[in-house]
């Protein structure tokens, strides 16, 4: 009998609709991404590597080598040299500083080797491209700041904005526009 009353008066059709009715009222989770939201990673998120300086602006890499020694793909090369204009902390500083991309696992070994906390691993995630010479970081690209800073706790979703650049049009996290946390 209970079935029979169900069925005439579609009590299971009308549970469905008022599931579906509900996600249809709720807040969307869906990202824009990319051009208008962007998630902003969390601090230990493991991007793109970043040499760092000290508080005067002299690089912090002192060639070691170490973090070349640790990284388990052998995807870091390292050059010293010596070092005579004060450009680092000691006298030897990287002549050439490259990761390859391609090979690199972002396990941050590399980060934890280092004596001198000159590579951290960054928060850059976008680093698709067209050709393998961009599937490398050298040292100025690694120098370079990059767009979310440090101190930055990450963890959000933020808006993004559309800036002409040199090489085109590239859409960039609008880091004032805060949108919700997770
Ligand atoms: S993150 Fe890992 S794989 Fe990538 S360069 Fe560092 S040690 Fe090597
Ligand atoms: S990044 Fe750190 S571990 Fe690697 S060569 Fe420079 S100082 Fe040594």
């Amino acid at each position: 009998m209970t079935d029979f009353l169900k069925k005439i008066l579609f009590i299971d059709l009308i549970k469905g609709l008022s599931l579906t009715l509900k996600y249809n009222l709720s807040k969307s989770f869906t990202i824009r991404y990319p051009d208008e939201e962007k998630w902003l990673p969390y601090q230990r998120f493991r991007g793109l590597h970043t040499l760092n300086k000290d508080a005067q602006g002299r690089e912090l890499c002192v060639a070691c080598e170490l973090c070349a020694k640790a990284c388990p793909t052998k995807c870091i090369t390292v050059v010293p040299m010596e070092d005579n204009n004060g450009i680092g902390i000691a006298d030897r500083i990287a002549k050439i500083y490259e990761i390859n991309l391609v090979r690199c696992m972002f396990c941050g070994f590399c980060e934890d080797a280092c004596p001198t906390t000159a590579i951290r691993m960054g928060r850059e995630y976008e680093l698709a491209c067209f050709s393998l010479d961009c599937a490398k970081a050298d040292k100025q690209r690694l120098l370079a700041p990059q767009e979310i800073p440090v101190e930055f706790e990450g963890g959000y979703v933020i808006k993004a904005r559309l800036e002409r650049t040199k090489e085109g049009i590239r859409v960039r996290p609008d880091l004032t526009k805060k949108k919700r946390w997770w």
